[in-house]
């Protein structure tokens, strides 16, 4: 295989680590889960989505592509003496249609405090610049992803390695890049890049059921292979213009400036 298009750090060999390195400082981090998403979805679905995303990025702007994470924060709550996380409790903040009783949602093993993944964000931030890594593309499970811009500038500034996520301030509310929970959007780009492992017919098909576990829109009436090429193609176009202009702000220090 043309080393342009081995991307996976744990692949490459030396040589080829430092032919990509020098060719565009770049690593991106897929911030995974092994965590419930619906009947329908893989637990590794946070993982799986911005590593095949990743792969295709690096091989377009360059860079080399970490393995995923499997742990990150979310939401906890103890009730009568059991934890709960994240998606676990249903009660939380949603619709009334998309509720359910609290439980411990089937394959979900990713919780970590905050502060642990904090601690280990700072780690891998350290050992990348060690290795002349200038950029970070970041992004996943959202409080991982959360997490991560909330500490952006600070991270920026004490590692001088630049972040970037593929959440943009304009509403995504039909086209984000996992902003919901194994609804339309993520069921979608899972379609899109393991379509084998997506199994609809997992799901009731009674409309009037809501699926335990998922949050969005209804992926029975909306999610499609073709739904994800569409998600992917604004995130794909957004992220490598910006990557594109930090790489020759690099290059280029002064440019801008004249
Ligand atoms: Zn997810």
């Amino acid at each position: 295989m043309n080393v342009k298009h081995k991307v996976l750090y744990a692949e490459l060999t030396p040589a080829e680590f430092r032919t990509r390195l020098a060719e565009a400082p770049i690593a991106y981090l897929p911030l995974g889960t092994l965590e419930y998403h619906g009947e329908h979805m893989p637990l590794g679905s946070d993982g799986i989505q911005p590593l095949e995303f990743f792969k295709e990025i690096a091989a377009e702007a360059g860079g080399i592509v970490l393995p995923p994470l499997f742990l990150g924060p979310d939401r906890v709550e103890i009730i009568l003496g059991a934890e709960y996380y994240g998606k676990d409790n249903g009660n939380h903040k949603s619709l009334e249609k998309q509720q359910y009783e609290p439980q411990i949602l089937t394959g979900s093993a990713y919780w970590i405090s905050e502060e642990l993944f904090i601690l280990i964000m700072k780690g891998i931030l350290k050992q990348l610049k060690r290795q002349g890594f200038k950029i970070l593309v970041a992004h996943g499970h959202g409080p991982s992803t959360r997490t991560v811009i909330n500490y952006t500038s600070q991270w920026e500034a004490e590692f001088g390695i630049k972040l970037f996520n593929l959440w943009s301030s304009e509403n995504d509310d039909w086209n984000g890049f996992m902003s919901d929970h194994g609804a339309m959007l993520e069921t979608s780009v899972v379609m899109k890049y393991r379509p084998e492992l997506v199994h609809m017919e997992n799901l009731s098909q009674k409309s009037d059921c809501w699926p335990v576990g998922i949050r969005g829109y209804d992926p029975r009436i909306h999610a499609s292979a073709e739904k994800g090429d569409e998600i992917v193609k604004i995130q794909k176009q957004r992220i490598v213009d910006k990557l594109i202009t930090a790489l020759n702000k690099l290059n280029c220090p002064n440019l801008g400036r004249i």
